[in-house]
């Protein structure tokens, strides 16, 4: 089998940022790395999980929800995969993950879709983690741009 685009990106390079993993057609990947890849430190799951309901619910109240696709963590546990329509320009990805991590860093309550029967492991949740995960990525998205959003090779 051939290796995919995603397994041909150079890990070692990756640090945490936000970057266009691939286009196809009108549907634009990003890449959301929040942990440096193979660097002993990962999302545990229960902050990961968090943080999808969080950000999956943010996003999809926001005037672009129509635009968006598919918002889902990385099985490596180092980030997020973020799925959206080409009318959204990259800098505007930029804005709405931004406003979607500074919503996360301060939610509090009760999280959205977290009774029983609507998750499938709903006592695995970890709101602390997923505040701390949102803080973190705001430090590192506050000076992010265009240029940044590139693979380094
Ligand atoms: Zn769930």
């Amino acid at each position: 089998m051939k290796k995919i685009a995603s397994f041909s990106v150079n890990h070692d390079l990756l640090e945490k940022g936000v970057y266009i993993s691939r286009i196809d057609g009108d549907v634009v990947t990003y890449d959301i790395r929040m942990k440096i890849p193979n660097g002993g430190d990962y999302l545990s799951n229960g902050a990961m999980h968090t943080f999808e309901h969080l950000f999956a619910t943010y996003v999809r109240n926001t005037d672009y929800s129509d635009s968006i696709i598919y918002v889902g963590p990385m099985g490596c546990r180092t980030g997020f995969y973020f799925l959206v329509r080409d009318n959204i320009s990259h800098e505007e990805v930029i804005t709405l993950l931004v406003n979607s991590f500074t919503f996360i860093a301060s939610f509090s309550g009760e999280i959205p879709g977290s009774k029983r029967e609507e998750c499938g492991n709903y006592l695995e949740h970890d709101l602390v983690g997923a505040r701390q995960t949102a803080e973190d990525m705001l430090n590192v998205l506050k000076d992010w741009s265009l240029e940044k959003m590139e693979y380094k090779s």
